[in-house]
């Protein structure tokens, strides 16, 4: 167990994660019925299995790569053998791909003071609702939290932040609806800077009138917020719905591909079947995922552990 994940968070995934390891062992038992050994037919079956698990085509493509290395090697690997081995090979491939990143925790260790966050993702994904959640664990933990409404495209969204904010007890900058996003941002941080906060988030809009408009305003935050730190935003954390599968994999192309994205938020890994598409984004996005949304409620937001990630997958007791 990481030193950052406590049992009740591992419960608490292990419980969300069910649908997932539902599906991804139901199939498993598909692919080895009536089969003693491990051949190239359940190797082909293993390799569509994973695929329509949403693990994604490069990832699949390694994992069984190295399984059949592994076949290769042994002269005879039962089918009894094969969910460990899976195992084995989901966690290699996971941790290899976040290894080289450390994780954001939530006692800040050697983190900038204030912290700046800033939360992009298209509207529905859970950008607000997991600012809310981590306002209220980097309090938990002991942090001033500042909140910065930038999402003033709706008055609903500037309304819930005020909301998590009152809920977490922290601090909420909010010029209402219609103003300047830019202009929240700067604010957030000026206030974050007077008061020695610790850590600030700002959550943002997600659908403009056009990508183009988009882009642009993310930018423009960007600019003002480096006029009182430099290095500021120190993330700018992606959120992706994990709930769409291969669609949370294609919007985090998209996005990546049009503004700086440094870290990845994943939600509703609650009672969806396709959790299958952490292991893809994980493995081969080369951006790390930050923090996981296990449910609605203000604990449901947890550091991303890829060793703890594949223990929910595989978690039989
Ligand atoms: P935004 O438009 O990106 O700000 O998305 P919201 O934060 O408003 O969230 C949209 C919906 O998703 C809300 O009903 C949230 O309660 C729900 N939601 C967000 N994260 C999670 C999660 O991890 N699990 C579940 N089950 N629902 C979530
Ligand atoms: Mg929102």
């Amino acid at each position: 167990m990481g030193f950052f994940s406590s049992k009740k968070d591992q419960e608490k995934l292990s419980g969300g994660m069910r649908k997932t390891r539902e599906h991804f062992f139901g199939k498993l038992a598909r692919v080895v019925a009536g089969k003693s050994r491990v051949d190239p037919d359940v190797l082909d079956e293993l390799e569509e299995m994973l695929i329509t698990s949403d693990v994604g085509v490069q990832t699949t493509v390694k994992i069984i790569e190295r399984i059949e290395a592994r076949v290769s090697k042994d002269k005879y690997m039962s089918t009894a053998e094969l969910d460990t081995i899976l195992e084995e090979e989901v966690a290699a491939q996971m941790v290899e791909g976040t290894e080289a990143h450390s994780p954001i925790t939530f006692d800040l260790q050697d983190a900038p003071k204030p912290l700046v966050l800033l939360v992009v993702g298209v509207n529905g994904v859970g950008k607000t609702t997991s600012i809310g959640k981590l306002a209220h664990r980097f309090k938990q933990a002991g942090k001033k939290v500042v909140l910065g409404a930038a999402d003033t495209f709706r008055a609903a969204a500037v309304d819930q932040l005020t909301i998590w904010s009152e809920r977490a007890q922290v601090d909420i900058v909010s010029k209402g609806m219609n103003t300047d996003p830019s202009a929240v941002a700067f604010e957030t941080l000026q206030k974050a800077l007077s008061e020695e906060a610790d850590v600030v988030l700002i959550d943002t809009a997600g659908r403009l009138h056009n990508k183009v408009n988009l882009m642009n305003e993310l930018s423009k935050i960007r600019r003002v917020l480096q006029k009182l730190v430099p290095e500021a935003p120190h993330e700018v954390l992606l959120v992706l719905d994990g709930s769409t599968g291969q669609n949370a994999l294609e919007q985090a192309k998209q996005f990546t591909a049009a503004t700086d994205v440094s870290g990845l938020v994943l939600t509703k890994l609650d009672g969806t079947a396709k959790g299958g598409v952490v292991i893809g984004i994980a493995s081969e996005f080369g951006i790390p995922v930050r923090f996981i949304g296990v449910g609605e409620g203000m604990e449901d937001l947890q550091v991303f552990d890829a060793n703890g990630f594949v223990r929910s997958l595989f978690d039989k007791g």
